[in-house]
């Protein structure tokens, strides 16, 4: 079938254009093997399969090993190679490690003269990685990328790529998520027809959930360069930290409809970017783009839509290494081509030439302005050092203590953004303040000092030119001009400790490399138990590996003393007499495996607390977890609680497609998720009556229900949990007879974003006419076109703080403040007393926003309500959590809140017998 219509598709090409060009009058060298003599067919006539992909790049090193190597920097979660491979002269191919020696000297003038660095810099060559196909279903990059890659082989007696191949060095990385881009693949030739139908709706133009935008795990992995948390994002980082490459450009899609756009770029712009070297260069190369784009007659628009605020995307993590990182956008074809709503027709092979010009633009105007990006890069550092200087703080200090688990992990992190952490030998005071031994300080006064910031502060802030704008568009209902979140900062995300001080010394430091990261380990003798304090991420990790390894676990409800040390609520107690004679290896075994931190203890015996046959001393089950998967839940939300579990966790879960759990025996399972669903009102079409009926029988006989953010609508208005989620607050009401209460839930059953409410005085009557009213003012307008209920303006993103109670079981280990994203519009409000818990809620309106742009009718909507609810329904429990705890897994504050309530439930279900009915809402001390 594919070969008829690729025939086909091949003559009715011919027919419009007697030859395609890639470039026009370009001769290419015969030895230098085309992909269809490779693959079999033209670039641009087939969506190319990752293993294509591979084999093209492969056979193009093979005929010019001496001006392309390729080399292999990650495996994807389903085992599918990432490469990049580096083009450009014999001179330079043969040079490469003494090219990425001279750049690693440019990276630290502390290291390197200014005299040395201008030697450097006078022969070297500019180093450009171009990054293709991050998101798998923007199909025309990685094809772009052969093609690019062909062209700077073969071109024969071409000026401009001979220019390229002296100057750059071009690093090409042909496919950044190659789980997404066969998951296109697959969809799209699962699809297909006998010819390519141009028609947007045809199927072969839409995918099935969840689409190939992501990778295995369904993480953009476009957001992930801010805490690495995916193979293809760690490996990438790793080899752009051996090369600094001065150009960074990340080959996107976007709707069909739309042309091509390429630097510069929107606002807001980051702070901790510098105009002179991360702006100002944006538009040599925009405007060479430009200039074959007009010569081949090829759209474009500039400086709308995508801004480079956020430093997780490819776009503008390399900026902090002192690079300049661009995004190139182009209207996809979803397909092999497609008619627009201007009745044009656009081919693949169009698009992908799109992609391949503006990468061999790129090139060239590397190629023109090598010395000024080599010297933009030097200065770069030169003055962040000079920076560092002036700052009034000199350096971060994170005491490792709390969740130590996640300390770790945030200096081992900001190791892998390559930015040079310190360790303390000793304990030392600074600011009056103590830290223990093993303290992370990190000084700013280093090549990284950017990258430290923007990762570190809790606030970096838009223009107020941009804000004053945004807030305008928000009151018109107009579409918002922020990209993505307005927040981040890891010490937050990551729930630790962090000082700021402006002295510069600070104890007896040894720079951190990795083997100095602390492994955990068993003290103390374990004749009676093995005790694992609550509360470190370490040590949900020792419960879910001891209930892999089938070892018996209990866990205490309450804080208790035992030998002079005081442990917190959540506790675990692995007694050794109901454990095999073994315990001791499978104990050392998952501490080496989880670096937790473990107490033997030869006696029982508590000074103060509950002993270990206590009532408040709970066996925890191993629970089946079973979590919905598919339409309608949202693809993001599914992904990161299942790699949550799976791959932080290392605890299998079984994903069931919602069709599936409507019918499906779910005796089998103690646990079951629903991931965030939007407004959630999927759901309650999915389930129906019948399935929802059966999700609360199987609470009651003793299930535990998770839901996240939208899935809680669908929850509130099936009586699955008493919570019910807000329109936004009207300040004042409009007048008599309008709704009763400022921001009253509307609790519409299955109503999707704005449940219209009755009676008010705009309704009209039976014959369809409004009583009538006067406008006398401009401010009467105003008030006159506002409706009278709306849900809330959607959140972008910004980081809430939230207090704990922390006297439930469901927040054993939990500081009393925690801190999660927020985005959207989903307020619930808090559950009655009698019903339930508000485990975590939001502070007050001057408070809740930890870091992040917020509004103040937002900020005082949301502030008490809650974060966190639970209640008991027959034997078993509903949890809600009003946003998914595991955003973009890098809210590692957060893990033991969500392993709690995924852990503990289950424990607290009881055996039917009295404590574990009555203790269940009821607080433990
Ligand atoms: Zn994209």
């Amino acid at each position: 079938m594919r070969t008829i219509w690729l025939t086909l598709c091949a003559c009715a090409i011919m027919m419009a254009q007697s030859k395609f060009e890639y470039w026009p009058m370009v001769q290419y060298d015969a030895s230098i093997p085309t992909a269809r003599s490779v693959l079999g067919y033209d670039i641009g006539d087939r969506v190319s399969s990752h293993a294509n992909l591979m084999h093209y790049m492969e056979a193009l090193a093979a005929a010019a090993p001496n001006r392309m190597k390729v080399f292999e920097y990650a495996k994807s979660w389903e085992g599918r190679k990432l490469i990049y491979a580096a083009v450009g002269s014999e001179q330079n191919i043969r040079r490469l490690p003494e090219i990425q020696a001279a750049m690693k000297k440019l990276y630290d003038p502390r290291k390197t003269s200014e005299a040395e660095a201008q030697k450097l810099m006078s022969g070297l060559p500019a180093v450009i990685w171009l990054g293709y196909g991050v998101h798998g279903n923007e199909i025309s990059s990685p094809d772009a990328a052969l093609m690019t890659a062909y062209h700077l082989l073969a071109a024969r007696n071409d000026k401009l790529v001979s220019d390229v191949l002296a100057h750059v060095v071009v690093l090409i990385d042909p496919t950044q998520n190659p789980d997404g881009r066969d998951r296109f693949v697959h969809n799209f030739e699962v699809a297909e027809g006998s010819e390519p139908n141009a028609d947007p709706t045809a199927a072969e133009h839409n995918e099935p959930w969840p689409g190939g935008r992501t990778n295995h795990y369904y993480f953009d992995l476009n957001r992930d360069w801010l805490a690495i948390t995916q193979p293809e994002t760690a490996g990438r980082i790793k080899a752009l930290l051996q090369w600094y490459p001065l150009v960074f450009v990340d080959l996107h899609e976007m709707g069909t409809e739309s042309t091509y756009y390429f630097a510069p770029e929107a606002t807001p712009f980051n702070p901790h970017l510098v105009p002179q070297f991360q702006k100002e260069p944006l538009y040599w190369f925009g405007k060479n783009n430009a200039k074959y784009f007009d010569q081949f007659g090829f759209s474009y628009f500039t400086r709308e839509q995508y801004d480079a605020f956020y430093p997780g995307y490819g776009a503008s993590w390399p900026s902090y290494y002192g690079g300049l990182a661009m995004t190139y956008e182009n209207g996809s074809t979803r397909g092999l081509v497609v008619r627009r709503s201007d009745e044009t027709t656009i081919t693949f092979r169009e698009t992908v030439r799109r992609h391949f010009v503006s990468s061999i633009a790129t090139c060239e105007t590397a190629a023109t302005n090598r010395e000024r990006l080599l010297s933009n890069f030097w200065q770069y550092h030169v003055t962040a050092l000079a920076e560092a200087e002036r700052e009034p703080v000199k350096n971060y200090i994170f005491p490792r203590r709390g969740n130590v688990a996640a300390v770790d992990r945030l200096a081992e992190l900001m190791l892998q953004h390559g930015a040079e952490v310190m360790r303390a030998k000793a304990a030392f005071k600074v600011d009056g303040k103590d830290f223990p031994e093993g303290t992370y300080v990190i000084p700013l006064a280093q090549p990284a000092k950017r990258l430290v910031r923007t990762l570190l502060d809790t606030q970096v802030s838009m223009e107020d030119d941009f804000l004053k704008a945004e807030e305008a568009r928000r009151k018109r209902r107009l579409s918002s001009e922020i990209y993505d979140v307005t927040a981040w900062a890891l010490p937050l995300q990551f729930g630790v400790e962090m000082f700021s001080t402006n002295s510069k010394t600070t104890g007896d430091l040894e720079p951190l490399k990795k083997e100095l990261l602390p492994q955990g380990g068993i003290s103390g003798k374990a004749t009676v138990a093995y005790l694992v304090p609550w509360g470190s991420t370490a040590s949900a990790k020792v419960l879910t590996a001891a209930l892999r390894e089938g070892l018996r676990v209990h866990s205490s409800d309450k804080k208790f003393t035992l030998g002079g040390r005081t442990y917190p609520a959540g506790t675990l107690i692995i007694k050794v007499k109901e454990n095999s004679a073994v315990i001791p290896e499978v104990m050392s075994k998952i501490v080496k495996a989880t670096h937790a931190e473990v107490i033997g203890t030869e006696t029982g015996w508590v000074d103060d607390g509950p002993n270990f046959g206590s009532r408040y001393v709970n066996f925890m089950k191993k629970p089946g977890i079973a979590i919905a998967w598919d339409s309608p839940t949202g693809p993001g939300s599914a992904g990161q609680i299942r790699f949550v579990l799976e791959r932080q966790f290392n605890y299998p879960v079984t994903v069931i497609r919602v069709n599936q759990m409507a019918n499906a025996d779910l005796s089998k399972f103690q646990v079951i998720i629903l991931p965030d669903a939007g407004f959630g009102a999927g759901y309650t079409g999915a389930f129906g009556p019948v399935g929802s009926r059966r999700l609360k029988d199987w609470v009651q006989a003793g299930g535990t229900l998770i839901g996240m953010g939208g899935a809680l609508q669908y929850m509130g208005a099936n009586g699955l949990l008493n919570v019910s989620q807000e329109n936004a607050t009207v300040e004042a009401p409009p007048a008599a007879g309008a709704v009763a209460g400022a921001g009253r839930p509307t609790g519409a059953p299955g109503g999707a974003a704005a449940p219209a409410t009755p009676a008010t005085p705009g309704t009209p009557a039976a014959d369809g006419r409004v009583a009538g009213k006067n406008l006398a003012k401009d401010a009467d307008f105003e008030k006159a076109i506002q409706p009278d209920s709306e849900p809330p303006s959607s959140a972008h993103g910004f980081i809430a703080k939230a207090k704990v109670d922390q006297e439930h079981w469901l927040t054993a280990g939990v500081p009393e403040t925690v801190y999660a994203m927020i985005q959207g519009r989903n307020i619930y409000s808090p559950i009655k007393v009698d019903r339930g818990i508000n485990a975590v809620y939001f502070s007050g309106p001057e408070d809740v926003v930890a870091s992040g742009y917020l509004w103040d009718e937002f900020k005082k909507q949301i502030a008490y309500k809650p974060f966190l609810v639970l209640q008991r329904d027959g034997r078993g429990f509903e949890i809600g959590f009003t946003a998914d705890p595991n955003f973009r897994a890098y809210f590692d504050g957060l893990n033991i809140l969500f392993l709690n309530a995924v852990f503990r439930a289950p424990a607290h279900i009881g055996g039917g017998g009295a404590f574990g009915e009555e203790t269940a809402l009821e607080h433990v001390q």
